[in-house]
């Protein structure tokens, strides 16, 4: 009877246990966590914070009971595995709750310890009051800090998809959140054109937003908490979370040897195998192939621990026949009302991967324009400019997010091109879809560059180009025109362009634009058959050029709001509001 030993019990432990059990029904499989709990839902953590998901018992997706009951599986919850001996394939454990120490033999071990959140060495980061979120523990005392009275202020350092997600989630508790990122936007897996649109949609949900800003120390006050940014600017803060990334937890492979990769995973082959054969490793802790880029990384997110869990068990069962081909780091989050997600890499990636390609913005509906409810929904393509090659792509929008992502993904993952994405067939009703689907349309104009009939340019490259031989025509309506356009701009609406040609230097660098790009991709082509052979379309149009060139935070946001003694977020000078209960 062989004997399986696991260490971890949630997403990729759990599912790699579940699997062995399903197919070797005569194994001793033991599933060690030191946590209390096993197969818990970090993904919704949030959710529970915030309100959403009401019961905390919803985020136990199986207790221990139910998993001995059903799978025969062995767990030992608060019981942290501290050594591997590798020569006598034994595991030394700490039982949590006693303090001794024990021993257990195995014929393949199967790690899947997750990872820990970065916590910098920043002075003042022990404080009591800051917190990260990892676990149900995490979250336990981050529940118990937002209910205290008083508590209206958190500082979220950090604005990756878990930081983003917890500021929707505070929000929604009725606090005031300020974010805190050292980078120039949030989500770095995106491009800033891209995430200029969330940066926009937090500040219309009275999120205080600093970017470029670091954290330069903690300290406490007679009123709470103080951020002190790299700038000098101090924030007030009843509570801080730190979101700034996770790293794998790696301490068992320094003790016992295992091989680790560049970027601090376990190495891992395609098997999931460690550099030991008796040893399996998979979900944060390990590095994973990124095809595009062809590079192995960490790549911290539940789908492929998941995926790889199974493979792990296949390949323990029946030797080492499945292959994990990598992940593409597809991921998605909801922020406020907004949805922002990604496949492939993004153009920050590719530049320092130093692969050439093009990118393409195109907005679109997320169903047919004259059905009820039609939302704006952006796409963002990366590609090869040689074989038009999906490299990467991020949509954001409102609705019908998640199902262009995963159409992308699905074609990127296999290797698919901007020649498929015009191909792909979608199912479409008009509350669904249009009969062209933004991911359809995503592909024709990317095919427009690449055969010619097109040619862009991109919001940054407007200001480099030499502005006395250029001129940018914008073909919206006058009134859109009023309510703003790019500096030096003529306005020739589309519809009166055959008329007006003369209005347009030939000799000149013509840049046309419309709102989005597809009346400004009509006028191009009237444009180009009329002789005019420099023309470029503005990608992602006005609108990404507004988003992307506008003031993109909104710094001391909540500087004039206080808490009154009834518990409740003033907006005024506190000087002010201290003589006015008199005034009542
Ligand atoms: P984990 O699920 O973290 O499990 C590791 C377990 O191992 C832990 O319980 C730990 O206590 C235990 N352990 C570690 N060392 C030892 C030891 N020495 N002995 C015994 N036990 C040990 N991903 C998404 O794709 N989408 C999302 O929406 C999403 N949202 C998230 C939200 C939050 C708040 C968090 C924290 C994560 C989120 N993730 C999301 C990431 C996702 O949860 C992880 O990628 C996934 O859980 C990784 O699985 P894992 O098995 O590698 O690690």
């Amino acid at each position: 009877m062989a004997k399986y030993i696991i260490v971890g019990g949630v997403a990729g432990g759990a599912t790699t246990a579940a699997r062995l059990r399903r197919l070797d029904e005569k194994a001793q499989i033991v599933l060690f966590e030191r946590g209390e709990h096993i197969s818990f839902a970090n993904c919704g953590l949030p959710y529970h914070l915030g309100g959403t998901i009401v019961e905390r018992d919803m985020l136990f997706v199986q207790t221990p009971e139910e998993f001995r009951a059903v799978l025969n599986v062995d767990v030992r919850l608060k019981t942290e595995v501290v050594g591997i001996d590798r020569q006598k394939k034994s595991v030394e454990l700490r039982d949590l709750s006693s303090g001794s120490m024990y021993t257990e033999s195995y014929d393949k071990l199967v790690l899947s310890p997750g990872a820990k959140p970065v916590k910098p060495p920043i002075p003042g980061v022990n404080l009591p009051g800051i917190f990260t979120l990892r676990d149900v523990r995490d979250m336990d005392a981050l529940a118990c800090a937002v209910e205290k009275p008083g508590r209206k202020r958190i500082v979220i350092v950090g604005a990756g998809y878990i930081g983003l997600e917890m500021t929707e989630n505070m929000h929604r508790r009725g606090l005031n959140v300020t974010i805190v990122e050292i980078a120039d936007q949030v989500i770095n897996v995106i491009d800033y054109d891209m995430a200029a649109q969330v940066h926009r949609h937090l500040k219309s949900k009275h999120v205080e937003l600093y970017l470029n800003d670091g954290v330069a120390a903690f300290s406490r006050g007679d009123s709470g908490l103080r951020v002190t940014l790299s700038s000098g600017k101090v924030l007030p803060a009843d509570i801080v979370l730190l979101s700034i990334g996770v790293k794998p937890e790696i301490s068992l492979a320094e003790q016992s040897g295992l091989e680790i990769g560049q970027f601090g995973g376990f190495r891992v082959d395609e098997y999931m195998q460690t550099s030991d054969s008796n040893i399996y490793a998979l979900g944060d802790a390990v590095e994973v192939l990124q095809p595009v880029i062809d590079r192995r990384l960490a790549i911290p997110l539940a789908g492929p621990a998941n995926k790889q869990g199974r493979i792990v068990a296949d390949n323990i069962v029946f030797g080492n026949r499945r292959k994990y081909s990598g992940s593409i780091g597809t991921a998605i989050a909801k922020v406020f009302d907004l949805d922002v997600a990604t496949t492939g890499v993004s153009e920050e990636v590719l530049k320092r991967e130093n692969i050439p390609y093009l990118a393409s913005i195109t907005d679109s509906s997320s169903h047919a324009g004259y059905y009820p409810d039609a939302l704006p929904l952006t796409i963002k393509i990366l590609f090869s400019p040689d074989d038009g090659r999906l490299l990467g792509a991020q949509v954001v929008g409102y609705d019908g997010v998640d199902k262009r992502i995963d159409l992308i993904a699905a074609c990127l993952g296999k290797g698919g091109s901007v020649y498929d994405l015009e191909e792909l067939e979608h199912a479409y009703a008009p509350p669904f879809s249009s009969a062209k689907d933004p991911v359809n349309v995503a592909g024709f104009v990317a095919d427009n560059i690449l055969s010619g009939i097109m040619r862009i340019i991109h919001w940054h490259e407007l200001e480099s180009l030499d502005h006395e031989n250029l001129f940018l025509l914008d073909v919206r309506t006058p009134g859109e025109y009023r309510l703003g356009t790019i500096e030096g701009a003529v306005n020739i609406p589309h519809t009166e362009l055959r008329d007006r040609l003369h209005e347009i230097p030939a000799d000149k660098k013509v840049v046309v634009f419309c709102h989005v790009g597809y009346r400004a991709y009509i006028a191009y082509r009237i444009l180009h058959q009329s002789g005019y052979d420099d023309v470029r379309n503005l990608s992602g149009g006005y609108k990404t050029y507004e988003l992307a060139t506008g003031e993109q935070g909104n710094e001391g946001l909540f500087e004039h709001e206080f808490i009154d003694r009834d518990d409740v977020i003033c907006q005024a000078a506190e000087t002010v509001a201290a003589v006015s209960p008199g005034q009542g």
